[in-house]
C-alpha cells in the first residue's frame, strides 16, 4: 500500500516538472502548431499534446516550429 502512495507522489512531481507541450492540431492538414501561430485556423483544430499529435501522424508547422519534444 504505501509503495503505491510513493509512485502517485513521484508521478504528480514529475508531470508538474515536466511542462506538458499543448499544440494545436488541424484535424484536416495534420499539421500542428503552437496556439499563438498567426497561420492557426481554428475550424477544425483541437488542442493535444505534442506526443498525442505525432502519434496521430502529425506534422511540425514550419511556420511557428512547434517544439516536437
Ligand atoms: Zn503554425
Amino acid at each position: 500500500m504505501k509503495s503505491i502512495v510513493i509512485f502517485l507522489l513521484a508521478f504528480s512531481l514529475l508531470s508538474c516538472e515536466k511542462k506538458i507541450n499543448v499544440v494545436a492540431m488541424n484535424d484536416k492538414t495534420k499539421i500542428f502548431h503552437k496556439q499563438d501561430c498567426p497561420k492557426l485556423m481554428m475550424a477544425n483544430v483541437r488542442l493535444i499534446t505534442v506526443e498525442e499529435a505525432k502519434q496521430r501522424g502529425g506534422k511540425p508547422c514550419p511556420n511557428c516550429k512547434p517544439e516536437t519534444r
